[in-house]
């Protein structure tokens, strides 16, 4: 069967391509291996009518108006701004590192004028390599090695199961300090969650006469059912050379779900536990739909090695076979019979908004 466009994924990636090219006329065909759509930002209600995200929490953060102006023509928003806390030495402490956690930390009470100066001299009676060589340099360079190993240190061991000096110093290139009061986990200027949910915005995205979408079917086992005059892919791109350069890691999540016989479990959406117990965090989900009820659903993550690919691991071997991989897929692109986007086909961590972002500068040029 013959469609002027195929589409691996229906992620926002395969969405997002699959809009604009049924937008030009094209006859698209989606093809998913899930039985859902959104990939993973996917969200459904459970028994308790609350609406949890399937694979972690998800929050809409972008400062391209573009993009917000591009998701806002499918979904309306709900205005939130994302909190988190930090559970470290028995108190619950505001994170990313603003003013309040500092003194907090240290039982100081300095003023915003003072933040930098403060861990300035922090980060001078420190020990790191300058220039930064992993990702202990980076995050000590910043902010010192007490607030280092009080947040940063034991929950990078527990995400990323590696010592942070085996980590390349991008993976925490800038982290967000605040010298004032903004206790805002992104600072972004639009930020919000959809109120009808993320896999309702997906479904509207895909929304078009031109769009036909095949669920639960894996297109390494139907690609020969199948022609097209162009290929997008956005599943694994080791998968997608059979793995001639090696296997690409990832990180994956034990995502445990509890619904419980309270209004409310803590005071913001998601808690950080850098030290403390063997998940990372925990999400409680009415705090970002902004649903009533009785009850609460909360979520504990327990990041593993194995299983659904989450994260990028940014080692030096990965990162090398992702170079002789995105060389042949350079090859590919050149011939315009195939195009790769997103976070698996790109082997790149993006957030929501720079998955958009990147496959509508892709895909609008293509005829
Ligand atoms: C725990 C977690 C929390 C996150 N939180 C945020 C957040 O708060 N804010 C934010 O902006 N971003 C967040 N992100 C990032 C966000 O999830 C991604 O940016 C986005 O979902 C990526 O979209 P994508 O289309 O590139 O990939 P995906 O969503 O992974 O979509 C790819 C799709 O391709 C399908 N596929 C793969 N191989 C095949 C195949 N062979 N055949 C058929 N289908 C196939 C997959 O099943 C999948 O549905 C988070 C990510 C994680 C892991």
């Amino acid at each position: 069967m013959y469609f002027d466009v195929l589409i691996v994924g229906a992620g926002l990636a395969g969405s997002v391509s699959a809009r604009d090219l049924a937008e030009k006329g094209k006859k698209v065909l989606v093809i998913e291996q899930h039985k859902h759509i959104g990939g993973h930002c996917h969200d459904y209600k459970n028994n308790a009518g609350i609406t949890v995200h399937t694979y972690g929490p998800h929050i809409f953060h972008t400062i391209h108006k573009e993009v917000w102006d591009y998701v806002n023509r499918f979904t309306e928003f709900r205005y939130f701004q994302h909190r988190v806390l930090s559970y470290a030495n028995g108190q619950l402490i505001p994170f990313p590192i603003n003013r309040d956690t500092i003194n907090k930390v240290y039982g100081t009470s300095i003023s915003t004028n003072d933040v930098n100066d403060f861990l300035a001299k922090e980060v001078k009676r420190s020990k790191f390599n300058n220039p930064p060589r992993n990702f202990r340099d980076a995050v000590v360079s910043q902010v010192g090695e007490t607030l280092y190993e009080m947040f940063f240190k034991n929950y990078t061991i527990k995400q990323w199961e590696r010592d942070p000096e085996e980590l390349s110093a991008e993976v925490a290139r800038r982290i967000p300090v605040r010298e004032n009061r903004d206790d805002r986990y992104f600072s972004d200027q639009y930020q919000g969650i959809p109120i009808p949910g993320y896999t309702a915005m997906v479904e509207q995205i895909l929304n078009h006469e031109n769009i036909s979408l095949m669920l639960g079917a894996d297109y390494f086992k139907i690609k020969d059912d199948f022609k097209a005059g162009l290929t997008i892919y956005t599943g694994e791109l080791d998968r997608f050379f059979n793995y001639k350069y090696g296997k690409l890691e990832y990180r994956s999540l034990d995502l445990v779900f509890k619904t419980i016989d309270k209004e409310w479990y803590q005071e913001v959406s998601v808690v950080n536990y850098p030290n403390d117990y063997d998940w990372t965090r925990i999400t409680e989900y009415k705090h970002l739909s902004g649903e009533e009820s009785p009850k609460t659903t909360i979520s504990f993550e327990y990041p593993k090695a194995t299983g659904e690919p989450f994260y990028v691991v940014m080692t030096k071997e990965n990162m090398e076979a992702r170079e002789k991989y995105m060389k042949e897929v350079e090859t590919l692109e050149q011939k315009k019979s195939h195009i790769f986007i997103g976070r698996l086909a790109e082997y790149k961590y993006y957030n929501m908004d720079q998955v958009i972002k990147s496959t509508l500068e892709k895909i609008r040029p293509v005829k």
